[in-house]
C-alpha cells in the first residue's frame, strides 16, 4: 500500500515542501501542512472537491491553474498527495493579508515557543513568523491567542494541584520510609477554595543512596519556576565519588523566604536526623534570602 509513497517530514523550520506520493497521518495533518505552505508561499488555495476520500483544492487566482489533488488509502486514515498540477504557479501571489492565517493557525505553529516561555512578547512571536513564515499579525490578537493557549494547555493542572494530598499519602504508605507533606491554605469558611501552599518531597530510595555512598556534604539552593503558576523550586543535592549531583529532597513554594527556607530545612534535618550520622552536616548554599537565618535557627551544628 505504501510502496510509491514517503511520509511526510514535519521539518523543525525552513522551506516547506510538499509534492506528489507524500503521505500524511491524517486528513487534518494533509490540511495543516497544505495550509502552512500556502501561507509559507504567499497563495491562498480554495476547496474544489471534499469527501471523506478525496479532496481537490486549487490556487484562488483566476489565472493560475496551481492544483492539489489527495486522497485517503484504503487504511482509512493515511492521506496521499496524489497529483499536483502546474507546480509553479502562474500567478503573482497575494498581495493581501493571507486569509488563511488565522487565530488557530497561529496557536499551533507558536504553542511550542509559547509553553516554552509563557510571557513571550507580541514582538518575538511576530519575528518568528516572519522567520517560519513570511507573515505578521497584530499585537492585539497575538495577546489573546497567547492568553487562550496558555489557558487551554494549563487548564488540567488545577486539578492535578488537588491531587496532591493523595499523592502524598500514596508516596508515604507505598514507600516507606518516604518523606511526602504539603500544605494549603486554612479554611476559615467552608466556601472558601484552600489553595496550594507548599509541597516537601523525599524519597527512601534516595536517602538510602545518600548514606550508601556520599560524603556528608550537601548544597541546597532555589530556583524560580516558569509556567502558569510560577513558584519556587527549592532543592538539595549531594556530590557522588565522581563530584557528579544527586539531588535526593525537594520542595515547591509560592517564594523564596525565611519561612520556606524554614520549612525545608525542618523536613530535611527531621529527614537526615534519623541517618545515623547525627546532625554535623555540612551545607553549602549561596546564604541568600532566608537561607542562612533558617539553617542558623533550625540547624546551627550544620
Ligand atoms: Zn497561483
Amino acid at each position: 500500500m505504501y510502496k510509491n509513497g514517503e511520509l511526510y517530514n514535519d521539518e523543525e523550520f525552513g522551506k516547506i515542501v510538499i509534492k506528489p506520493w507524500q503521505l500524511l497521518t491524517n486528513k487534518q495533518h494533509l490540511r495543516d501542512v497544505v495550509r502552512d505552505y500556502c501561507i509559507q508561499s504567499g497563495f491562498l488555495v480554495v476547496v474544489l472537491k471534499a469527501s471523506n476520500l478525496r479532496w481537490t483544492v486549487k490556487c484562488s487566482a483566476s489565472n493560475c491553474e496551481w492544483r492539489l489533488h489527495a486522497s485517503r488509502l484504503p487504511n482509512g486514515v493515511t492521506w496521499e498527495i496524489k497529483s499536483i498540477q502546474n507546480m509553479e504557479h502562474t500567478c503573482s501571489g497575494l498581495e493581501v493579508k493571507n486569509p488563511m492565517v488565522s487565530t488557530k493557525w497561529a496557536t499551533r505553529v507558536l504553542l511550542e515557543d509559547i509553553r516554552a516561555n509563557n510571557d513571550i512578547p507580541a514582538k518575538s512571536l511576530n519575528q518568528l513568523l516572519w522567520q517560519r513564515y513570511g507573515v505578521q499579525m497584530s499585537a492585539s490578537t497575538l495577546y489573546r491567542m497567547r492568553s487562550k493557549a496558555l489557558r487551554d494547555s494549563n487548564g488540567g493542572h488545577d486539578i492535578l494541584y488537588a491531587q496532591l494530598p493523595d499523592y502524598c499519602e500514596m508516596v508515604r504508605s507505598t514507600n516507606l520510609g518516604s518523606s511526602a507533606f504539603y500544605a494549603w491554605t486554612p479554611q476559615d469558611h467552608i466556601d472558601m477554595i484552600p489553595q496550594f501552599l507548599s509541597i516537601f518531597i523525599s524519597f527512601k530510595g534516595c536517602i538510602d543512596g545518600l548514606l550508601a555512598g556520599y560524603r556528608s556534604f550537601i548544597g541546597v539552593d532555589g530556583a524560580h519556576l516558569k509556567g502558569n503558576y510560577g513558584g519556587v523550586l527549592l532543592s538539595t543535592v549531594a556530590l557522588d565519588a565522581n563530584n557528579e549531583l544527586f539531588p535526593f529532597a525537594w520542595a515547591i513554594v509560592s517564594v523564596e523566604d525565611t519561612d520556606n527556607w524554614n520549612l525545608f530545612v525542618w523536613h530535611l534535618k527531621n529527614f537526615l536526623k534519623d541517618s545515623g550520622r547525627g546532625d554535623e552536616w555540612c551545607i553549602i548554599s549561596d546564604r541568600q534570602k532566608g537561607i542562612d537565618a533558617a539553617l542558623t535557627e533550625l540547624w546551627p551544628k550544620a
